[in-house]
């Protein structure tokens, strides 16, 4: 009955293009299924050899029924998975001839989305993180991202959570013998205490996976940093200066509902999603108010903040009465306390500073103490958006500022990349701590249980009725 749920009825063979749509050298279309090898018997000639594991050979390839050569390539034959790749060249009519080809035979279909990722985890080739590494790696678009999804494919988190797997089921059979035969065959003295000691370290090492302040997560959906200040700072021309000048811009992110408006980054390897909000201050105006709102909630949940002041505003010139209007946006609660060790200092349109005078402007002392009182000694830099001074110390030091934040690039740890491991980590210390406060041993055994289950579910090693839901999340990831 739980066959009918799978999408992978491996009774049949399937076949798919591996490689991307489109125009190229090479196209890759991929077998898979007990008459795999018979495929490449069918599309060589009658006296070719079939080719050694994993050994790419070269050879004609021939339509099963009419005999014509459709194309010359390479066959790689793979054996346990029983899994043939035909590498051809990339144009639509040899793909399509081959394609055809194959759909011709008997017992051979088109594969479904998710049908060959689902083989590999039935076949456990891959675990369900394997697959999430594997799907974020080929949507990796930094430096940063390759790595962390490269580490996650090949079995990092895996490893991690199968060890936790195989010590909480240990502990439970050490539970159960105790329910089984504790009374009469007076198994071994404090086993409990011993499995209690145990199941308190694992849900210290637990506690401090989840505690990692989601580095991996945030790497992996890119480092959200907000643009924030009162109208005319510069917020605009200073994203659009960032922009300009990193070469691998590499998506606007189209603004949603928002009108905030995302660029996409990538700052020494680091992927950026950088955002301009509105100017904070007081308005009547409907829609501006609106802008404000949004761009508030994108502060409270931004991972770096940069607050951007106008330098000729904030010192003794002219211009104080605009900036002593416009410094009333950050009397707002939510401005105020969103200003944290993390929000940046950006002084803008220092070109405009640059003359004798400089040294006769000083700041108006009570504007210099709400600054120090707002911002204490978080990193500032001076800037203009118009000549580029400053900026190239700003990048520098953001970026150092990225790295201690972010880099897990030598660390040994495994990091969380989806909050789907977070919540079930968080679960099963739930069950955990209900089985250190249970009195009762069967109560106890129960709850230990819960908490291997919710292990199996990062991973895909579970019982029979979380199979759909298991299929789901493949299907979504495919590739
Ligand atoms: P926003 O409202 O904070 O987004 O500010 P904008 O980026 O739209 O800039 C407001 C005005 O300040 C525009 O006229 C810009 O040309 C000007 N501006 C921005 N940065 C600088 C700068 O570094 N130097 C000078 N002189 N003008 C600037
Ligand atoms: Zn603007």
């Amino acid at each position: 009955k739980i066959s009918t749920l799978l999408p992978s009825q491996t009774s049949n063979t399937i076949f798919a293009l591996s490689s991307a749509q489109g125009k190229a050298g090479v196209a890759i279309i991929r077998v898979s299924g007990p008459k795999a090898s018979e495929a490449v018997n069918r599309f060589s000639l009658k006296n070719a050899k079939f080719p050694k594991p994993r050994v790419a050979t070269p050879r004609s390839i021939l339509h099963p029924i009419t005999r014509e050569v459709l194309d010359y390539g390479l066959v790689l034959w793979f054996p346990g998975e029983d899994v043939v790749e035909f590498h051809i060249h990339g144009g639509n009519a040899v793909i399509r001839g081959i394609l055809d080809a194959l759909s011709s035979l008997k017992e051979f279909r088109h594969a479904e989305r998710g049908e060959f990722t689902r083989r590999a985890f039935d076949n456990d080739k891959l675990d369900l993180t394997e697959i999430e590494g594997i799907a974020d790696l080929i949507n990796a678009e930094t430096e940063m991202q390759r790595r962390q999804a490269l580490r996650q494919a090949q079995g990092r988190l895996r490893n991690l959570y199968e060890t936790w797997r195989q010590q909480l089921i240990e502990n439970m059979a050490l539970v159960e013998a105790v329910i089984d035969f504790g009374e009469e065959e007076n198994i071994e003295d404090g086993v409990l205490d011993r499995v209690r000691r145990n199941i308190h370290n694992l849900v210290k090492i637990m506690s401090d996976h989840i505690n990692d302040n989601r580095r991996g997560e945030i790497l992996r959906d890119g480092i959200h940093v907000t643009i924030m200040g009162p109208p005319n700072a510069g917020k605009s021309s200073f994203l659009n200066y960032l922009a300009q000048r990193q070469a691998a811009i590499v998506s606007p992110i189209p603004g949603t509902t928002r009108d905030i408006v995302d660029v996409f980054l990538n700052i020494g390897g680091y992927p950026i999603v950088i955002g301009d909000t509105a100017g904070l201050r007081k308005s009547d105006d409907v829609i501006e108010i609106e802008g404000i709102k949004r761009a508030k909630d994108r502060i409270m949940t931004a991972d770096i903040k940069i607050c951007i002041l106008s330098l000729p505003e904030i010192l003794n010139n002219n211009e104080k009465e605009n900036f002593n209007m416009s410094f009333k946006a950050f009397d707002e609660p939510i401005i105020k306390n969103s200003i944290d060790k993390d929000t940046l200092l950006i002084l803008n349109k220092k070109d405009l500073v640059n003359n004798e005078n400089h040294h006769e402007m000083i700041m108006i002392p009570q504007l210099e103490q709400n600054i120090r009182e707002l911002f204490g000694t978080n990193p500032a830099w001076e800037v203009s958006c118009v000549t580029g001074e400053g900026m190239q110390e700003f990048l520098t030091g953001f970026l150092d500022l990225i790295k201690d934040k972010f880099d897990s690039t030598f660390t040994q740890t495994a990091l969380i990349t989806q909050s789907r491991h977070r919540q079930l980590v968080s679960e099963c210390i739930h069950y955990l701590e209900n089985f250190s406060n249970a009195d009762d041993v069967v109560l106890a055994a129960e709850e230990l249980r819960y908490a291997v289950n919710c292990v199996g579910k990062i991973t895909g090693r579970v019982d029979v009725e979380e199979i759909l839901e298991i299929t789901n999340l493949i299907n979504r990831l495919s590739f």
